[in-house]
């Protein structure tokens, strides 16, 4: 009888929701650099969608699991026990955040970050509708889908939240919609899956405004912004604005699953009233993701890693240069190339893994090819990639 390889066993046995997964066959990944069964190497630029902020497998976040290996697992569901590795992280977090993102709610993931925030957003303000913007992508859980601004995934999942309305992201106008009825706007600080779309600051601080004036919350949402992607810390830094809510996700755990929504312990305390345990999770905030998590997040800051995103980016943009190439937009390491269309853009994509370069496209912008690498990429990886890039651009003209 033949035997399934694990290829055969992959499309058999894993629920497939995309028609074209890269099936690529990692053995190993280590820093930028993933290797797969056959021993050939990728350079990763796109670190598992902006979750290897500083790189796979870091000795310190290694070593921070295995210590906490040692001590416990999962030992009860989320908020109950005293947890060292949780208490200390919400406490670094906090310490890094302004004043008012004090009291932090671990998750499993930023779809359940999403989820977590709207509640907390109605529960505080007693309101229910919710503004969300077209093209955007807070999650694929149904709260988070009702979100989504893009019509062609929400339809075949309809009723899904009542009272949700999409606006155009930055754009000054369609502010008035928020009103007194509304509890909360929920936002990216920079639109990812549309393509690295990056509002004005006038407009973040106008939207900051009038959320602030009607009394709505004002949800950030960090999960691909966050953890030095845009130079900073947190992308809303560069719009001198503070959010009354923030999801974290993706780099949070330093490759464990983890997600988190943060706001005032005022706000939080919330939902512990009417009704009580108005979140719950079993594995929000496991104390080895935590740990895993506190590691990566102090290596972001001992490896100074944020001061070198700005060279970085200006270098990845000084060597894309091809009429192929409609125009390249950046926001930090954080790169969409656009191309005339997906056909172009799936064909460089295809090359450039078999050159050893692994990217992807974005979610609504299906004609850019994505730039997210481990913030620790070297110039001379940057330019190795590039020129490749470049090749391929040029063979395929
Ligand atoms: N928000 C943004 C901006 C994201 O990019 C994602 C995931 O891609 C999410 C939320 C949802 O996170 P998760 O996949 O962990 O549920």
């Amino acid at each position: 009888m033949h035997s399934m390889n694990q290829r055969e066993l992959f499309y058999q046995h894993i629920a497939q929701t995309s028609t074209a997964p890269m099936a690529l066959e990692i053995e190993k990944a280590s820093g930028c650099v993933l290797t797969d069964k056959n021993k050939k190497k990728y350079l990763d630029l796109i670190g598992g969608i902006s979750v290897a902020n500083i790189g796979h497998r870091h000795p310190k976040v290694i070593a921070a699991i295995k210590k906490q290996l040692n001590a416990y697992l999962h030992i009860m569901v989320y908020g109950e026990f005293i947890e060292t590795p949780q208490v200390q992280f919400a406490q670094l977090l906090t310490q890094h955040l302004p004043q008012t993102l004090n009291s932090v709610y671990f998750t499993n993931s930023g779809a359940e970050a999403t989820e977590g925030a709207m509640k907390l957003a109605k529960r505080v303000t007693g309101r229910t509708e919710i503004i969300a913007f077209n093209k955007s992508y807070h999650g694929s859980t149904q709260g988070a889908l009702s979100v989504m601004g893009d019509e062609y995934w929400r339809n075949a999942f309809r009723p899904l939240l009542p009272d949700v309305l999409h606006l155009e992201y930055n754009s000054f106008t369609v502010l008035e919609n928020i009103t007194e009825r509304t509890a909360c706007v929920i936002a990216e600080t920079v639109q990812a899956e549309a393509g690295i779309i990056v509002p004005s600051k006038e407009w973040m601080m106008a939207l900051r405004k009038k959320c602030t004036q009607v009394g709505a919350l004002l949800i950030l949402d960090e999960i691909q912004t966050g953890f030095g992607r845009t130079g900073k810390l947190w992308g809303f830094e560069h719009f001198e604005i503070v959010p009354d809510i923030v999801l974290l996700g993706k780099a949070l755990g330093g490759g464990l699953p983890m997600g988190a929504f943060i706001a005032d312990k005022k706000l939080m305390d919330q939902l512990a009233e009417n009704p009580l345990l108005g979140h719950i999770t079993t594995f929000g905030g496991h104390p080895v993701c935590c740990a895993a998590g506190m590691a990566a997040f102090n290596v972001l800051q001992e490896e100074k890693l944020m001061e070198e995103i700005t060279k970085k980016e200006k270098l990845f943009l000084s060597l894309l240069n091809h009429p192929k190439i409609k125009v390249v937009r950046s926001f930090g390491l954080w790169l969409a190339i656009e191309f005339e269309s997906f056909e172009i853009n799936k064909k460089v994509i295809d090359a450039c893994i078999e050159n050893g370069l692994v990217t992807d496209w974005f979610l609504f912008s299906s004609n850019c090819l994505r730039i997210s690498p481990p913030l620790i990429i070297s110039e001379k990886e940057i330019i190795s990639a590039c020129k490749k890039i470049m090749k391929i651009l040029k063979r395929r003209s």
